[in-house]
């Protein structure tokens, strides 16, 4: 099967073929049908499955939709993963004049703050920081937000993010589409699930 096969809109097929992916892989080919559903999901799946582009591709096909700011919010439990989930939704998007933020801990608030404030389509983020700036930051809101992802859910649980993802989701509508990602599923999961999933199906690889 190829990204077209899937569903996948021709300018998103050519940034894939410009990143010298020639097939979806495994967790893309269950996930993207789905995720174009406009379903809740939860992804069983490690790092090195391809499971970035398997969230990213149906977010920037839904945007491309319907091109707002603030349109998806992505949360990671390290800045290194974050870092490389900003990079992979602005290779994918280059060719849509995709807008992304990357807000981590330990940076200058300041400078987030004006990043926030040019109205980037996608925030990428670790969860503290983007917590910090929904309580402190004038102007940003996430009231119109679409998509949520969760990635590595089951490490942002054992990292203690649980209470703040619990405030976070406070802040945002409750008519949105939510993926979350993990490489195992536990107890801890499944209640993280209940908290902020609507009616999702389970892909695993
Ligand atoms: P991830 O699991 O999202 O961290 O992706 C692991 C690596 O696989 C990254 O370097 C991606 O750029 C690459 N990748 C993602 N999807 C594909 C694909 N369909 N074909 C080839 N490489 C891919």
């Amino acid at each position: 099967k190829s990204f077209a096969d899937l569903g996948i809109v021709d300018s998103l097929c050519d940034a894939c073929d410009q990143l010298g992916y020639k097939k979806p892989t495994a967790i893309q080919e269950q996930a993207i049908p789905l995720a174009l559903q406009n379903r809740d999901i939860i992804g069983i799946a490690e790092t090195g499955s391809g499971k970035t582009a398997a969230f990213a591709l149906p977010i920037l096909q839904a945007l491309l939709d319907k091109p707002q700011p603030l349109f998806a919010l992505v949360l990671a439990p390290t800045r290194e993963l974050a870092a490389q989930i900003a990079q992979s939704f602005e290779a994918l998007g280059s060719l849509i004049s995709l807008r992304c933020a990357l807000i981590l801990g330990g940076l200058d608030m300041v400078q987030q703050a004006i990043a926030l404030g040019k109205k980037p389509h996608v925030v990428v983020a670790t969860p503290g920081r983007l917590l910090d700036h929904l309580e402190k930051t004038k102007g940003f809101s996430l009231r119109n937000l679409q998509y949520l992802v969760m990635d590595e859910a089951d490490r942002l649980l054992d990292m203690d993010f649980g209470p703040i993802l619990e405030k976070i989701l406070k802040f945002l509508p409750r008519e949105r589409r939510t993926f979350l990602f993990s490489a195992t599923m536990s107890s801890k999961i499944e209640s993280l699930q209940r908290a902020s999933l609507r009616d999702p199906l389970k892909v695993s690889v």
